[in-house]
């Protein structure tokens, strides 16, 4: 079977064949379909969260099921289900059994820890592969099940209700379905922030109610105050600390800030503000089962449409050339369909 699996030396992307191993108790067995290209792999791919050598890579995975174990209940041959980053949690930990299963000390994390999507097949723990609704596109699924329950489940968590401002800082993937899911699902105002302008155009099309290019604008914060009295809530999906810094300051008197972009530094947090404003500062990885079908359900009603481009299995290697290089605009999904 032909997979994209990380390198011998653990540092790198490669196209290789893959033996698949037998179904065990609990599995089904997916034939793929799509399975989109995130920034998460490049880092597992080069070794930055530990070598994998030889670990397929993928989990933005979308498929049909082929087979499930004699003792699979919850899925049947025919259905379409997900393979996602969160691929199984113990089921029985203090996170686990309180809604809080992506926080599982236990946790299999798919094309990291076990054997990912970006391969013509994939074996998944059934309880835990996420079925994909009937009128999801399944290329446009395969971004959902990353970037867009990551973005729908860090606004939720910070319990908005319709009418409020919403800032979303940094417009790209994970932004630009932010900005719809705060829009269409959670009924809010939006103020998208980049610094690249194509980008905010898009996040103006996707609904947002103004941008800000930080390029140009010199107090970004100051100008976000001032056109909204503060915003209730702030997702910062940059990968940089000034817009985490940008984000404090927005925000209004018991305002939220939820962080997902993973800069490798610290964000400046003035206590004074955060105890007077009573500022809740919140971190949002990815989303549980009950997210993800939630953020499917969105897709499949059309609120929420993720923008993809479809590239052949044999550019696999090119489109990690490209993401290295910051040249990709939009979400790559690779189509093992043909
Ligand atoms: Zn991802
Ligand atoms: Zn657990």
């Amino acid at each position: 079977m032909k997979a994209v699996v990380v390198n011998q030396e653990g540092v790198y992307p490669e196209i290789a064949e893959h033996e698949m191993r037998a179904l065990e108790a609990g599995e089904a067995l997916v034939d793929i379909e799509y399975c989109g290209v995130c920034h998460t792999d490049l880092h597992v791919a080069l070794g930055d969260f530990g070598k994998v050598p030889g670990r397929v890579l993928g989990h933005e995975g979308i498929g049909i099921v082929r087979e499930v174990a004699p003792d699979v209940t919850s899925l049947k041959p025919g259905d379409r289900v997900s393979v996602a980053w969160f691929f199984e949690g113990c089921g029985h930990c203090e996170y686990c059994t309180t809604g809080n299963e992506t926080l599982c000390r236990s946790v299999k994390n798919a094309g990291y820890s076990v054997d990912g999507g970006m391969a013509e097949q994939c074996i998944v723990t059934a309880d835990y592969a996420v079925k994909v609704p009937e009128g999801l596109d399944p290329a446009q699924a395969s971004s959902i099940t990353c970037a867009g329950v990551t973005t729908y489940k860090a606004i939720k968590c910070a319990k908005p209700t319709p009418g409020q401002w919403v800032a979303i800082y940094g417009a790209g993937g994970l932004g630009n379905l932010a900005v719809q899911y705060a829009k269409n699902v959670f009924n809010c105002h939006v103020v998208a922030i980049d610094i690249n302008q194509d980008k905010l155009d898009l996040a103006l099309e996707s609904g947002a109610d103004f941008v800000v290019n930080g390029r140009e604008v010199e107090d970004v914060a100051g100008l976000i105050q001032e056109k909204t009295g503060g915003v209730h809530i702030a997702v910062v999906t940059a990968v940089s600390k000034v817009a985490f810094n940008q984000a404090i300051d927005s925000v209004r008197a018991a305002g939220k800030v939820v962080a997902v972009g993973l800069p490798s530094e610290t964000m400046d947090v003035p206590i004074v503000k955060t105890v007077l404003d009573g500022i809740e500062i919140i971190g949002s990885l990815v989303g549980t089962r009950k997210d993800l079908e939630e953020a499917f359900q969105f897709g499949a009603e059309g609120k929420v449409v993720p923008v993809v481009e479809k590239r052949p299995v044999e550019d696999a290697v090119a489109v990690f050339d490209e993401m290295a290089a910051g040249t990709i605009q939009g979400r790559m999904v690779l189509d093992f369909t043909k």
